[in-house]
């Protein structure tokens, strides 16, 4: 059993659930507990299964819900002052599909605020701590729902994905952390940070896992006119949009999954075939760290090992991407971030006077540091004069990324990389240096830039147990077919 285990309550799963977020208090993982809600959910649930009717898929499965995500159980903060007592009026499509099909939120997790960040030190509510070593950071921004996976308080937890927000903290704690296509699950409800490359994905402990939570969560939404049609769950999902990777089988699904109780079989079921994976040379270098570039090399040998390809890719506008997303991103939030101003949502200053002081006692009590950061930022390089040189100029190297990412898929199936060029490094290491923490984000950026899928999979411990990660790549609609090999890599 990996997921729904329909051989206990999911009264006591909720229960073990509860008891081991109390247990692990002092790491800072949860924004807020609903004990009384869970509870209540996982009667309803055993009430249900006890007269024999439909449960879904994730009956009775306690999971745990970014703070970024909107429902009304709980306020929605997004670990920023600036949200404190807000409840949301609705829920976020994606939420109202797991908990169609069974799954029951037991608490909302730790981030960095609104997002931003990489450590989930920017948080309001203190830093989550590393699952593997207390003095050293989560990872970020979803470093909450990381953790709660990695210490098995809850089976699986949602995550956001700008520019590496569930895949790093997925390496930094040695789980599964998947970023979908760009487009895959509905954003709708979900507290925005840079629309167009903000993504919705899952921690998991398995990629079966992942793959039966991406079945339940994709699909097209009226509600996010960015969201694709449902690809995930067609013939057309074993495709993606590169031909190299034409199924040289059937249906990556089996026939049952929609009604398979437990995981969908598709995975399983899927005959292994000879996959060319490329290696980003540029990501090759002393500056990454030696363990992480030892993990890499022993994952080539093992792929080697079972017959498949490795190739070494060129890909020089990926130099631009951390320059571009410190550009284009800033410059979404400043327009994201400009709702908030004490009128509508949650906290207003008491220091104000009048509406012009509201707004700005609100703002700069209510933001944290690093949210000013990208305000000011994206002011600047979307300001006149500035718009050119900094906006436009960043607009085309992230078409060139594009193009990049295109070019390397005409030569392999998936590429395989670091998720980050440094394992999870010492908490206030690099709060306070804002370049040396965006620096970690140089091997995760142009993935969201360009819409593709990644996928963080464990790659084993540093000698002193620090958790190593690496991230698949696939070309845009292939996270069927990533799931289904890294599955092979288990
Ligand atoms: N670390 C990146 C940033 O701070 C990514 C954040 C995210 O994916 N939400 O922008």
């Amino acid at each position: 059993m990996k997921i729904a285990n329909k051989k206990v309550t999911a009264e006591r799963l909720v229960k073990d659930a509860l008891a081991k977020a109390k247990h692990f208090e002092d790491y800072h993982i949860f924004t807020f507990i609903d004990e009384e809600g869970a509870l209540k959910r996982a009667r309803e649930i055993d009430a249900k299964i006890a007269k024999g009717e439909d449960v879904g898929r994730l009956a009775g499965v306690p999971y745990a819900l970014k703070d970024n995500f909107l429902s009304p159980r709980g306020e929605t903060t997004a670990s920023a002052h600036i949200l404190e007592g807000f409840t949301a009026p609705v829920t976020a499509t994606s939420v109202k599909k797991l908990e169609d099909e069974g799954a029951i939120m037991i608490g909302r997790t730790n981030l960095d605020a609104f997002a931003h960040g990489s450590s989930t030190e920017n948080s309001y509510f203190g830093p989550t701590l590393n699952s593997h070593d207390r003095e050293r950071v989560a990872g970020g921004s979803s470093g909450g729902s990381a953790v709660a996976v990695a210490l098995d308080i809850v089976e699986f937890a949602t995550g956001t994905d700008t520019g590496g927000s569930i895949r790093q903290p997925a390496s930094f704690n040695g789980i599964y952390g998947l970023k979908p296509t760009y487009g895959t699950i509905s954003r709708y409800g979900v507290v925005a940070m840079a629309s167009s490359t903000d993504c919705i994905g899952f921690f998991t402990k398995t990629p079966e896992d992942m793959d039966l939570l991406m079945s339940v969560a994709s699909g097209q939404d009226p509600k996010d006119m960015t969201t694709l049609p449902d690809y995930y769950n067609t013939e057309a999902g074993a495709k993606s949009d590169n031909s190299r990777l034409a199924p040289s089988r059937p249906s990556l699904r089996g026939s049952g999954a929609h009604s398979a109780p437990v995981v969908a079989d598709g995975l399983e079921s899927s005959d292994s075939c000879t996959r060319t994976i490329g290696i980003i040379k540029e990501f090759d270098n002393e500056s990454v760290h030696p363990e992480i570039r030892r993990a890499l090399k022993e994952k080539c040998e093992l792929l080697k090992k079972k017959g498949h390809e490795i190739v070494e890719l060129e890909m020089p506008a990926l130099k631009y991407g951390l320059a571009a997303y410190y550009i284009l991103v800033p410059a979404e939030v400043a327009s994201n971030l400009s709702r908030h101003d004490g009128v509508r949502y949650g906290f207003r200053s008491d220091k104000a006077v009048d509406v012009d002081s509201m707004y700005g006692e609100t703002r700069s009590e209510g933001f944290m540091p690093e949210n000013k950061r990208r305000i000011m930022i994206g002011n600047f390089v979307l300001s006149s004069g500035f718009y050119d040189a900094y906006f436009l100029k960043a607009a085309k190297a992230r078409t060139l990324i594009v193009e990049e990412y295109a070019k390397a898929f005409s030569k392999c199936d998936f590429i395989l990389t670091p998720v980050s060029p440094n394992p999870a490094f010492k908490l206030g290491e690099k709060v306070d240096d804002p370049v040396a923490m965006y620096l970690e984000d140089v091997m995760s950026v142009s993935l969201n830039l360009a819409g593709v899928p990644g996928l963080a999979i464990p790659a084993g411990e540093t000698p002193e147990g620090i958790s190593l990660g690496l991230q698949l790549v696939g070309p845009r609609r292939s996270d069927k077919a990533l799931l289904e090999f890294a599955k092979e890599l288990e």
